[in-house]
């Protein structure tokens, strides 16, 4: 245990004080029997207390030296134990049982930039649950778990695990502890959305429903004989009932698209005749608003994509720029090759509305599920607040991104990048 074993026949510095004392001693008394000043009995007798009382003195130091410093490993210990906790994958801190720092590794410090090697944990870590843990650990030999949340620098959820080590089965008290952090803040924003998720999807569901029975409980009471307000109410519970279909439609691809998410698609697709396709499908909505729609640019650019996914995206694209950007009268979408940032051939089309444009501090949270600007304009026009995060899930699964340029007062653009399907092969 104590660096001492290791050491040998070398001289510590209090053992090579008190030779000298001993040496001075032996040379003094000497140099007083030989100049006859003392008696060559009181000479030896004299020599004898001193070397003893020095030699009593450095046990005394010994003894507190060795209580003085802290439970230590041998050196070549030391070096092991920085070794195999600067190998771990998670951060560790090693702590001597007083709480001191024995290793980190480079994880740790950066957790805890505060944390030194040789001083108390207790100086780095300003959490009582977690140094009262180290404690107990170290005292009772019990293997504690501590969960914790820390607001700043960013909102993070660690567990700590304290473990205590023991030299072997038999040892009573551990020889140091381990302690091991795991930051679980992926695991709980997953838990956090999928409760956001589970409540909007069913807030989302629950106001055409409360709708469809409040007009139920009308045609059943009051409006039994008015064939007028019949007409009017079974119209409105219509269009309600199409849009708790188009909503579980919505959440049935986003289920599906997320299910496939890691089997990227290998079919070679053309783009151009599924915008086209899209377009014309897309014709009597854009009649209805008064909105002229132009395509522009290659005649043929393939990807490698899901036919069916792919038509989605553009779906929502131009069905959101007839909506919402109705207001600009024109729709101008472009399709063409171009290249990722790092060079990479893309294939690219902009869906370019005149309408009112988003405002820059929504153009980050579009493509949330449920996000919408105007949840009540969204609502009027038919949406869920579900398409760009399908557009969005489709376009991870394809390797692809979308790319949204707005300002207010200066429409939008939508541009979707995918690799073309040679890139995609050469990769
Ligand atoms: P929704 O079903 O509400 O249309 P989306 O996910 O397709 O849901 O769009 C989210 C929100 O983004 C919309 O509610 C709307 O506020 C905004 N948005 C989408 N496209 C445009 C656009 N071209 N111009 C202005 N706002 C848009």
């Amino acid at each position: 245990m104590s660096l001492n074993e290791d050491r040998g026949l070398l001289a510590t510095r209090p053992q090579r004080g008190v030779l000298v004392v001993i040496a001075a001693a032996a040379i003094v008394f000497a140099g007083l029997a030989a100049a006859g000043t003392l008696a060559a009995p009181y000479a030896i007798a004299g020599f004898a207390i001193v070397a003893l009382a020095a030699l009593v003195s450095m046990r005394a130091s010994e003894q507190s030296e060795r209580l003085a410093r802290p439970v230590a490993i041998s050196e070549r210990g030391d070096d092991l134990l920085r070794a195999v906790v600067a190998g771990l994958p998670d951060p560790v801190v090693a702590l001597d049982r007083d709480g001191r720092v024995l290793a980190l590794n480079e994880r740790a410090r950066t957790l805890a930039p505060a944390l030194r090697q040789g001083e108390p944990v207790a100086f780095a870590l300003r959490m009582p649950e977690l140094i009262e843990a180290i404690g107990r650990a170290a005292a009772e030999g019990e293997e504690q778990r501590v969960v914790y949340f820390e607001r700043v620098p960013l909102d993070r959820w660690f567990e700590t695990i304290v473990m205590p080590v023991k030299r072997g089965p038999n040892a009573i008290r551990p020889d140091l502890v381990l302690m091991t952090f795991h930051d679980l803040t992926p695991l709980r924003r997953v838990e956090e959305m999928r409760a956001d998720f589970v409540a909007n999807a069913s807030h989302e569901l629950r106001t055409p429903l409360a709708a469809l029975l409040g007009f139920i409980e009308t045609l059943q009471g009051s409006a039994r004989d008015d064939a007028k307000a019949r007409q009017r109410f079974l119209a409105i519970m219509q269009e309600q009932a199409r849009r708790m279909a188009r909503l579980i439609d919505d959440l049935l691809s986003l289920s599906r698209i997320e299910l496939n998410a890691h089997r990227r698609p290998d079919t070679p697709v053309d783009l151009v005749p599924i915008v086209r396709q899209v377009v014309d499908g897309l014709e009597t909505l854009a009649r209805d608003r008064g909105v002229t729609v132009h395509i522009d640019g290659a005649n043929a650019l393939s990807v490698l994509g899901d036919h069916d996914e792919l038509v989605r995206i553009f779906e929502n694209l131009i069905e959101n720029a007839l909506k919402y950007g109705a207001a600009g009268r024109r729709v101008d979408i472009k399709i063409g090759p171009g290249a990722s940032a790092d060079g990479v051939p893309e294939a690219q089309v902009s869906v370019r509305d005149y309408g009112p444009g988003i405002a820059p501090e929504h153009l980050p949270r579009l493509t949330e599920r449920f996000y919408r600007v105007d949840v009540t304009e969204s609502r009027a026009q038919g949406g869920t607040g579900l398409g760009l995060a399908l557009v969005k899930h489709i376009l991870n699964r394809h390797r692809g991104r979308l790319t949204i340029d707005s300002a207010p007062g200066e429409g939008a653009t939508f541009t979707i990048h995918l690799p073309t399907a040679a890139a995609a092969h050469s990769r």
